[in-house]
């Protein structure tokens, strides 16, 4: 008999925890042999998504995973149970200078040029039929308040300072310290199209490179990380 692949057996949880199916992300999980890194924080993911702190905070569940999944999904929980949450933080090269962004960060010297281009990405994106993912706004806010929030994702100001700095055609390539939230995903493969750049983010896992609109992985990929 083959032996279950644990890739395979994590895309699984990883699209079911996507879609919400809570129940059938646990049958995956339970029945799992061997489970890494990759397995706990999908499942903790797919609860905090949802909002069942609760649930993801079982004994069963790792700390090491309920901390992931609550900084993946913004969760200001991570702070009340005590931990410092990891900030969210990109880095981009330009002309040997390395800039680094935390999300909402306006202490740059071309903050104000960053926050200008973002308005107008965001403007050019809605055009071509983006809509802002506010799932991955874990915030008790309202929604002009959770889209903003968005906007001011660490990887997006990056994003819009690499496409100001540099010449059109020229790629630009982000480094993430934890892993791409849903939103910077897919505005990163909106960018690659509009505005013709390759777009490369490494981030905690694996790299994403984005062009024309199109997603290639390396790394620790899964099949189904085109719906992340
Ligand atoms: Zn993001």
């Amino acid at each position: 008999m083959v032996e279950p692949n644990l890739i395979l057996q994590n895309a699984l949880i990883d699209m079911y925890a996507a879609c919400g199916k809570m129940d059938a992300t646990l049958r995956v999980f339970e029945s799992m042999k061997n489970r890494d890194v990759v397995s706990w924080t999908a499942i903790v993911r797919g609860f905090t998504k949802l909002g069942q702190i609760d649930l993801a905070q079982k004994d069963k569940f790792s700390w090491t995973a309920v901390i992931v999944g609550l900084a993946i999904n913004g969760c200001g929980e991570a702070l009340d149970m005590g931990i410092k949450k990891i900030p969210g933080c990109s880095t981009i090269e330009m002309n040997r200078i390395v800039h680094e962004f935390l999300a909402g960060y306006e202490l740059h010297a071309q903050s104000n040029d960053i926050y200008v281009k973002l308005e107008k990405m965001a403007e050019d994106l809605k055009k071509a039929g983006y809509m802002p993912d506010k799932l991955a706004v874990f915030l008790n806010i309202g929604e002009e308040e959770k889209e903003n929030a968005l906007y001011c994702h660490s990887g997006k100001l990056a994003m819009a300072f690499g496409l100001i700095n540099s010449k059109p055609g020229v790629a630009i390539r982000i480094l993430k310290n934890i892993r791409m939230c849903v939103d910077c995903h897919n505005v990163a493969k909106l960018v690659s199209k509009m505005y013709e750049r390759e777009v490369i983010i490494r981030d905690q896992t694996r790299s994403h490179h984005f062009r024309h609109g199109t997603l290639k992985i390396t790394g620790e990929a899964t099949i189904l990380d085109d719906l992340l």
